[in-house]
């Protein structure tokens, strides 16, 4: 038996003061993220939307699930009434999408934007220079039921931590140049979620503020 609990804190205790822990709960049972709850965990993370409704409906209100997968756009309106941030967003259609289903819940989401950077060609995201025409096309301003909260990345998965840090900071310096020139005055465009289990440690040393850990607190998924 994986020991959740003890495994929650010592990643929660090694986490500086301003990082916040998404605990990724995919693929785990209902039992491993209650034994987390009960320890003050509220942060949970999904990747899929069948999974998630269904935990989200038989688990505690006060939970803030978060999106961290690819979201196809026919999903969007199933998570709507109660997903507490969407992380993966990567292109506008998502994006429109989000808005007018927040905007029939009556709700504003919040969203990162996921960014391209690892050389792995699966991953999805948004190439910097995709992200910045999306920003300067200028439409997200007239979203008013999505408020994009900051950025989000996954490193390439290799054993180099020179790599992993190059990444990082090419994200981190990226946030800068987008705060600086789209969100000078919003202090809700803040987040940067980089890190999971086999780099959280480097993240938190390149400015992240949201680490998304899984395996190392409950254990490795059994698909
Ligand atoms: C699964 C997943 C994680 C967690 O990965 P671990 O290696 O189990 O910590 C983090 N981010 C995303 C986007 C994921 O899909």
């Amino acid at each position: 038996m994986t020991d959740v609990k003890s495994n929650l804190h010592r990643v929660l205790d090694s986490l500086p003061p301003h990082v916040r822990l998404v605990a990724v709960s995919k693929y785990h049972p209902q039992e491993s993220i209650m034994a987390a709850y009960e320890e003050g965990q509220r942060v949970f993370g999904e990747s899929h939307e069948q999974e998630l409704s269904k935990k989200a409906a038989a688990l505690p209100r006060d939970i803030e699930w978060h999106f961290i997968g690819h979201l196809q756009t026919n999903k969007v309106r199933f998570i709507a009434p109660y997903i507490s941030m969407i992380e993966a967003v990567d292109s506008l259609r998502l994006l429109k999408e989000i808005n007018k289903q927040a905007a029939r819940c009556g709700r504003v989401i919040k969203v990162l934007l996921e960014l391209h950077i690892a050389e792995e060609e699966t991953k999805y995201g948004l190439t910097l220079d995709a992200c910045r025409e999306l920003l300067a096309a200028g439409e997200w301003r007239e979203m008013e039921h999505v408020q994009i909260c900051g950025l989000m990345m996954m490193a390439s998965y290799v054993d180099d931590t020179e790599q992993i840090r190059r990444e990082m900071t090419l994200a981190a310096d990226f946030f800068d140049e987008v705060k600086s020139a789209y969100f000078p005055s919003d202090p809700a465009f803040c987040e940067r979620s980089w890190g999971m289990s086999h780099d959280y440690p480097i993240a938190c040393e390149c400015r992240s503020t949201m680490v998304r850990v899984g395996t190392t607190i409950f254990g490795e998924r059994v698909y």
